[in-house]
Order: C-alpha cells, then structure tokens, then sequence
C-alpha cells in the first residue's frame, strides 16, 4: 500500500525496475493522483497490475451523495477494521475537503458523535493523506458539476483531534504540503483546545490555519461540554492562541456548535465577543447536527442569526456556516455512527 510509504521511501515497490519509476510513482501518488493504478498510464502493466489491488490503504465502504452532487462523503474502512471519513464538499470557486485524524475519538465531547463512539486508534500519516488524494482524484477524473476539478481547501474537522495526534499529523501537513504541493494556506487544522499541541504546531514551519473548537465563553459551560476543558481551562487557551495567531499571523477562527438553551444565550454571547476581540478571531456558528446519544438540541435559523447579529453588533465578524449534507449526515463522526449500528444488527 503505497501511501503508506513515506514519499522518499518508494524505492522497494518498484523492485528492479529503472531508478525513474520512483519518480513516476511518486507524481501518480501525490502530483497527478488516480482512482485505479491502472490510470497509471507510463508505469509498466506488471507494475500496475501489482499495485492495483492494493494501492489505497481502505476500502470504500460508503459513498453517499447530497446537494445535487456536490456533497460527497467517503466512510473508508482500513484493514484492521478503523472507521476513517472524509466529506468533500464542492462550490463554485471553492472545493473543500474535511478530513479525519484518528479513527474514533477519545476526548468525548457530549455533542460530538465521534466522541460518543470512543477512541479506536490514531490514523497514520499515509491514512490521513490518502483521503486528500482520493479526494483529489475523485475530483479530477469523476469531478462534481461546476466545481473546481482540484481540492481549494483542506480541514482537520473530520473523526478525531489532530493535535492529539500530532506526530502522525505534523507528517501528514508535510507530506500534503511538501509533496503534493498544497498550499499551507489553504489548510486549517481545527483543535477542541490541546495547549501543547496548539504550541508545537506553532513550532513548525507552515502557516496553516487554526481553528479552535470554543463552544462555550466560561469554564463552567465549557468543561460540562467539552471535557478536556477541565485539563486546559480557556484562559490557557486563549494564551496558546494568541501565541499562535503572533506566530505564524494567521487570522484564527472560533468554532461554535449552536445549541439550544445552551450556549446560545446573550450572556454567552457578550464573553465570546470579549475572547473574540482579544484573540482578533473570526467565529464561525454551525448549528448543531443532533446525534443519537446527544441531549442538546439545534436553535432555529432564526435564533442563530440574533445570536451573530449580537456578536457583530459588538464588534465581532460571524458567519453562520451552511450544514452542507445534513441528509446524509456529513458532519462530525455521524456516518460511522449509523454504519456501526447497522453492522451490529446484521
Ligand atoms: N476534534 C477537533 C476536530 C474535529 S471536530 C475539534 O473538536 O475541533 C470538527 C468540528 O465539528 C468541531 O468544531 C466540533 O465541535 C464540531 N462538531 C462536533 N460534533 C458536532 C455536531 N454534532 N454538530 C455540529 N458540529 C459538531
Ligand atoms: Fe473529539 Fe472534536 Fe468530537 Fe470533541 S468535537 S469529541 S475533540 S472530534
């Protein structure tokens, strides 16, 4: 399984052949990427025949369309079982691919299907980069109806927490801009708030962007739903952000979950104004997609749109973000979460 070789270690898949195939190898994996190693039209037939059984690390286990096909969600399946998803979601002149970084999640934030599932295991840099480039192909060989043929933008808001990961991910940035020559800046890793993650990624050379998961302005609210709060409480956070947005001077961006009753009050509001301003951050709401297992409830548009207004009115930018693919559940570990009961009654 090729991408799961470093892109500098392809040399045993090509056996004896001439020493260019590497080359050419490594162009199909990550320059030109392919649906079929049979595409791989300058590597010799033996070759392609070899590789094409095996050339992704999963199987495709679901593809589901939503949007009038510009929604598209992949659930692969790795051999040893683990669940990985991807949703790629096109537009005129954007296409944007949200990735996963660990199969599971352990963090188990109470509105998040993923965390409702538990951890399974870390992703390898090869499982995490082979989504892009499957998404990459797709988009180029199938492609969705008036949307770029080539990825514009890539999230970390799949299944997991990247910076809970964060050799495997620090290597899959690499290779994803090193390699396949993806601008870091069209790249946005998105952390529920891991403080030396956050600092270690501030550390390496690429200006990728940082979204923080927030949810909720004070620590009280926000450990009740994000537990990890408990370990980095949003003083802390917000010091690490800072840090990050001085560093690399990335505009950071605040994710907020709407929910009911919840954190989608005015109170709420006027202390995330407050971080927003200190931190110079956008905030983006997304209107909560319910799980099976979740208590909260999703506002209505309409409250949503008070609750930007009243963060615009101080002084804030909001954008209320769409809920591309609700139909086919293609946010935040749902997917899996239907697979896995449906496997369980068959
Ligand atoms: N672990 C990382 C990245 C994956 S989650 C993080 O938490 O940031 C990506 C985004 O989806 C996060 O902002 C997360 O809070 C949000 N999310 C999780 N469950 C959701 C749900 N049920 N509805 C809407 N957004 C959700
Ligand atoms: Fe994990 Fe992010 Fe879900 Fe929280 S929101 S459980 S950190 S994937």
């Amino acid at each position: 399984m090729p991408y799961l070789h470093a892109p500098e270690e392809l040399g045993d898949l090509v056996g004896d052949g001439p020493s260019y195939r590497v080359d050419q190898l490594r162009e199909w994996l990550y320059r030109t990427p392919v649906l079929n190693a049979e595409d791989m039209t300058n590597l010799p037939a033996e070759m392609r025949h070899a590789l094409a059984s095996r050339l992704w690390p999963f199987d495709v286990e679901v593809e589901q369309s939503a949007d009038e096909g510009t929604t598209r969600k992949w659930l692969f399946r790795a051999p040893d079982g683990a669940a990985i998803e991807a949703v790629l979601m096109g537009y005129p002149r954007r296409a944007t691919l949200c990735i996963s970084s660990q199969a599971g999640c352990a963090l188990g934030c109470t509105f998040c299907a993923t965390g409702q599932f538990g951890f399974e295991r870390h992703l390898e840099p090869g499982e995490i980069v082979a989504q892009v480039a499957y998404a990459q192909a797709f988009l180029r060989q199938i492609g969705m109806p008036g949307v770029p043929d080539h990825l514009t933008n890539v999230v970390f808001m799949g299944m997991g927490e990247p910076l809970a990961n964060f050799d495997r991910v620090r290597e899959a940035l690499r290779r994803m801009i090193e390699v396949m020559g993806i601008s870091a800046r069209s790249i946005t890793v998105s952390t529920v708030g891991m403080v030396p993650g956050i600092r270690r990624l501030a550390d390496e050379p690429w200006p990728v962007y940082l979204a923080i998961s927030l949810h909720a302005a004070d620590d009280e609210l926000r450990t009740s739903l994000v537990p990890i709060n408990k370990r980095y409480p949003i003083a802390e956070l917000e010091r690490a952000a800072w840090e990050y947005f001085e560093k690399k001077g990335r505009r950071l961006s605040i994710e907020w979950t709407m929910m009911d009753g919840v954190n989608d009050t005015l109170d709420q509001a006027d202390k995330l104004a407050a971080i927003a301003k200190r931190l110079r951050a956008h905030v983006n709401l997304i209107a909560l997609n319910p799980t099976p297992l979740s208590r909260e409830k999703a506002p209505s548009q309409l409250q949503i749109r008070q609750f930007a207004d009243a963060l615009e009115r101080r002084g804030v930018n909001a954008t209320v973000r769409d809920t591309r693919g609700r139909d086919i559940d293609a946010a935040c570990g749902q997917l899996r979460v239907l697979s896995g009961n449906s496997r369980k009654s068959m």
